[in-house]
């Protein structure tokens, strides 16, 4: 089932809770929950209403430090993670997806409380999602091996891939139980332990989920999941008894971190960063479905994703109806309460986001591009709210076409030629994901092997799953996660050479 049908498919959504219980708000190290040791604290917003929704423990570098420890000694050898089969390990893993699809309502309200994205979304396409992926990862666990290798001489080399140790996790606000599963799952089918630290706008699922650990059975210290800002982020980051970090986020942050690495003890690392995707549209597609596929892929969780199609390229001969029809569906899209299941946008994460966001359309208008729908905030609506906006006329040199907005701001381009159009799609820094739409197979193909992204879809948008690798080529970042790329992240190939005596002695 693709995105758009389950974004679209609301009829048999169980009603969320509107005021879902919050249960955690504490630091989860050694499968129990503390305070910080500073005894800060700090507030989670509703993005909706701006109210309070919880006073969570601020974890710090000292916070950090007993988690790494704590995830340390459930690595050592002979521990109960270590001793456990594989089999055993995938099982685990297995049953913490079953709790979290016990919990479905529950845990997609509660992200839809924190985070904004409506609850047809977070229930239909977040935890589905996120379920399937650790389903996935199990079934990993046990298949994960090496190979025998026949050697020059009297030897032979067998490999075993083993877990790399401590892991830090550090991940976004924009999917936070997806990401949290995307970070698990292939960290603990190979296994590692893991300290993994939430953003702050977003912690209030990814304790929740803590919990559901425990309950699954893991032993104490294989997850810790610790709440704070950037700086418990970067304590990870500079740790030297952490040996990985995964990190999703901005690239300025993914700079930093593997700055850190090599700063320290050149921890391995992984980067899921931005992007800012082209959306390539030939003459020949079929227009609505051209329409509505990009609307799709620039204003799906509120434009909120680092695959967004932010440039999307249009075929001269179509841009005019193209950019009329673009400008009538954003017009269309019903932005308001997230619990409302009709509801198609919901607010942006926090207000420093909608503020960017707004800062950059002014600078698309100045800058000359035309505005053809929103543009502003929507009257009478209190929460951090964006109208879908659309730009057309946009240069390739505009900073709306440079600069990754993160919003719903989709902007429309024109172009004449294939050629032409690659070299100016490979024309960023980034290169996450890109698109192709038309009917020729060949033009497709073509265009696919011009562009330097880490996936490119043809014909569809944002279709994602846990069986296909996903990563940045150039400042988008590099590692795979999903699909058994993954799998590498978290593991060391050790290679064991053995003798083998020709003769007996
Ligand atoms: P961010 O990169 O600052 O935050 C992501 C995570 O990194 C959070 O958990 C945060 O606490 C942590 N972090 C922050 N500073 C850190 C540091 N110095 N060391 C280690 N960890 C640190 O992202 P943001 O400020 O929340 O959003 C800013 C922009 O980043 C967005 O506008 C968007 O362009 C981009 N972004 C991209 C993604 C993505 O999926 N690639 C997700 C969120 C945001």
């Amino acid at each position: 089932k693709n995105i758009a049908a389950a974004v679209a498919n609301y009829s048999a959504l169980p009603q969320p809770q509107t005021t879902p219980d919050i249960l955690y708000t504490g630091l989860f190290i050694n499968n129990e929950w503390h305070k910080s040791k500073s005894g800060k604290t700090f507030g989670t917003i509703n993005p909706t209403t701006e109210q309070t929704i919880a006073e969570i423990q601020a974890g710090d570098k000292e916070d950090i430090d007993i988690a790494v420890k704590a995830a340390r000694s459930a690595f050592k050898l002979g521990s109960p993670w270590r001793r456990m089969d594989a089999s055993e390990r995938g099982r685990l893993i297995y049953r913490l997806a079953d709790l979290m699809e016990r919990d479905q309502v529950y845990l997609a309200s509660l992200e839809t409380l924190d985070n904004g994205k409506p609850y047809s979304m977070s229930y239909n396409v977040d935890l589905p999602t996120a379920i399937k992926n650790l389903r996935y990862f199990a079934g990993w666990a046990d298949k994960n091996h090496g190979k025998t290798i026949p050697m020059d001489g009297d030897f032979f080399t067998y490999t075993r891939h083993e877990p790399v140790g401590v892991c830090g996790q550090i991940i976004p606000w924009n999917f936070p139980i997806l990401m949290m599963a995307w970070k698990l799952g292939p960290a603990l089918a190979t296994g590692n332990t893991i300290v993994l630290k939430p953003a702050e706008q977003t912690s209030l699922t990814a304790l929740y989920i803590a919990q559901l650990v425990k309950e699954a059975g893991f032993p104490e210290g294989v997850v810790n999941v610790v709440p704070g800002f950037g700086a418990a982020g970067a304590a990870l980051a500079n740790h030297s008894d952490v040996d990985k970090v995964a990190f999703t986020g901005s690239t300025d942050v993914g700079k930093l971190i593997q700055l850190a690495s090599g700063n320290t003890n050149l921890k391995r690392v992984t980067l899921e960063l931005g992007g800012k995707s082209p959306n390539i549209i030939l003459g020949d597609s079929d227009l609505d479905y051209a329409v509505e596929t990009a609307h799709f892929g620039l204003f799906f969780n509120m434009g909120q994703c680092c695959c967004a199609g932010s440039r999307t390229f249009v075929e001269d001969k179509i841009y005019d109806e193209f950019v009329e029809r673009s400008a009538e569906r954003a017009k269309k899209r019903t932005v308001g309460n997230p619990f409302d299941l009709n509801t198609e946008q919901g607010p942006q994460v926090n207000e420093e986001q909608m503020e960017k966001i707004l800062g950059l359309i002014q600078t698309g208008k100045k800058q000359g591009a035309k505005l053809v729908a929103g543009g502003s905030r929507p009257e009478g609506l209190p929460g951090y709210f964006v109208q879908p906006t659309v730009f057309a006329d946009v240069q390739d040199n505009m900073t709306i076409a440079r600069e990754e907005i993160f919003g719903p701001v989709q902007q429309l381009i024109r172009f004449k030629k294939l050629d032409e159009v690659i070299e100016r799609a490979n024309n960023s820094d980034y290169g996450l994901a890109a698109a192709v739409f038309t009917k020729d197979l060949d033009k497709a193909n073509y265009i696919v092997g011009g562009l330097r992204a880490g996936t490119v879809w043809v014909n569809t948008y944002n279709a994602l799953a846990a069986q296909a690798p996903f990563g940045g080529y150039k400042m988008s970042g590099h590692g795979r996660e999903n699909g058994e790329y993954a799998l590498s992240n978290y593991t060391e190939v050790k290679s064991v050479i053995v003798k083998v005596p020709q003769k007996n002695s």
